[in-house]
């Protein structure tokens, strides 16, 4: 067994779903690479009460870590919590008061606020109060990090600050600590592989997995397998130790095998990546027209760093006049088929194309919702295509779920579509 950790996300603003935990899933993944099995992200809100009890639930892990809470305000109590649950009296380190004394003067003289209340020196020396035997962690932000030792109640704690940008260099340099590294000597080599799918069910995967598990048994044995649906992508994640990793290679040929093109990803290749690269590698360029998703296919081009090599630009195409005035579709055509159809999906796409002299153009037209449909056009039908250089593949997905479900589905649907076509 290798080491385990828990985490502890604490945060009013995060429990209650204001904010979206990043702290817990970045802090997973990272040990996840260093061999470090986690079991539990608990998220508790700001009560100590509900932290103790958190704390007290990972005590036989090998090492815990928490988020937030470190600031200089009353609701900020993690340090005075763990310390004393590991019994450990705290003290003002008077050379860390003066670090964060000059940081956060510094800050607040930023904000033209000149920095000099009681309530600001107060709360500066109560970020400055030590654990006994605790190492600091020096600040990113204002607040210092601290490495607790264990006690009979549990296991080295590293509590960390709340604002990602803050939590993810300090873990990095804790991990560095003497009493983590200690804590964490068990950790084995966790591998993990990606693989990703367009098109299948769920219900054809775990299929497959019964098959491969039948036909061979124990090809599945120390594989963590777990599958999920995300946006119409089917993704195969599969947990193991260096020694399963035949067994892992295995089932990713079992799935080729079986599923052919459809396993768009065998290793993990983000779809905005693929096609990234195809159309680096053709020299290629693509511009959009977009009706019912509004720009939000340009803006998932436009995600990755270094994107104007391929995108030329986009035209959001609401009104039927935009649609005939910038990207030149008949009106006629919109008049006789209505807007929301195949044909003009392709004059969009075959109009950008031209207009913006790409090598593809890209066309959306749709019924978002929740209004607009009627029995021939229903909510969730959506007509896309892309146009290239030989010719246009239109595209109709009759999707489910609300306005936003429709629109995030459609930027996926597009995207495959462009990497199918890129592909030929
Ligand atoms: P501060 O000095 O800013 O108060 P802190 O260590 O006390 O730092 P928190 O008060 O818990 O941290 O959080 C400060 C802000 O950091 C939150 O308002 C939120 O915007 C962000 N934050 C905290 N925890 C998380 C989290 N788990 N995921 C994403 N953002 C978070
Ligand atoms: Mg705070």
């Amino acid at each position: 067994m290798t080491a385990r950790a828990g985490i502890v996300v604490t945060g009013t603003e995060v429990l209650t779903g204001r904010v979206a935990d990043a702290n817990g899933p970045w802090l997973a993944e990272d040990l996840r690479s260093r061999g470090v099995d986690v079991g539990r992200i608990v998220v508790v809100g700001d009560r100590p009460d509900d932290l103790v009890a958190a704390l007290r639930s990972l005590a036989d892990h090998d090492l815990v870590l928490t988020s937030g809470g470190l600031g200089p305000t009353a609701d900020d109590l993690t340090a005075q919590v763990v310390a004393d649950l590991r019994g450990r009296p705290t003290r003002l380190d008077v050379d860390l008061e003066e670090r964060v004394s000059a940081i956060a003067t510094g800050i607040a003289r930023q904000r033209g606020w000149d920095g000099d209340s009681d309530a600001f020196t107060a709360g500066i020396r109560k970020q400055a109060m030590v654990p006994e035997g605790a190492g600091v962690l020096e600040p990113v932000g204002t607040a210092p990090g601290l490495v607790v030792p264990a006690n009979e109640d549990g296991p080295v704690v590293v509590v960390l600050p709340g604002p990602p940008r803050e939590l993810q260099p300090m873990w990095t340099d804790a991990v560095d600590h003497p009493l983590v590294r200690e804590a964490l000597s068990g950790a084995e080599e966790l591998r993990q592989s990606t693989v990703r799918l367009w098109g299948p069910p769920e219900a054809e995967l775990a299929a497959l997995l019964r098959d491969h598990e039948e036909t061979h048994p124990g090809a599945l044995d120390d594989l963590e397998v777990t599958t999920c649906l995300r946006d119409g992508e089917l993704e195969v994640v599969v947990r193991h130790s260096p020694a399963a990793q035949e067994r892992t290679d295995a089932l990713v040929a079992a799935l080729t095998d079986r599923f052919g093109d459809a396993v768009f990803s065998p290793a993990g290749e983000r779809v905005d990546d693929l096609v990234a690269e195809a159309l680096i590698a053709a020299g290629a360029t693509v511009a959009t027209a977009e009706s019912c998703t509004a720009g939000l296919v340009a803006g998932r081009l436009a995600d990755r760093p270094g994107s104007s090599a391929y995108l030329r630009g986009g035209v959001v195409a609401y009104a039927n006049d935009v649609k005939t005035d910038h990207v030149g579709v008949p009106a006629e055509t919109i008049e006789r088929v209505g807007a929301v159809s195949e044909e003009v999906a392709v004059a969009l796409a075959e109009g950008v194309r031209e207009r913006y002299d790409a090598t593809y153009g890209i066309g959306v037209t749709g019924v978002a919702g929740p209004g607009g449909g009627t029995p021939e056009k229903p909510v969730g039908l959506v007509h896309v295509a892309v146009a290239g250089p030989d010719g246009v593949h239109p595209r109709r997905l009759q999707l489910g779920g609300d306005r936003d479900h429709v629109r995030r589905r459609t930027v996926v649907s597009v995207l495959h579509l462009l990497r199918e076509v890129l592909a030929r």
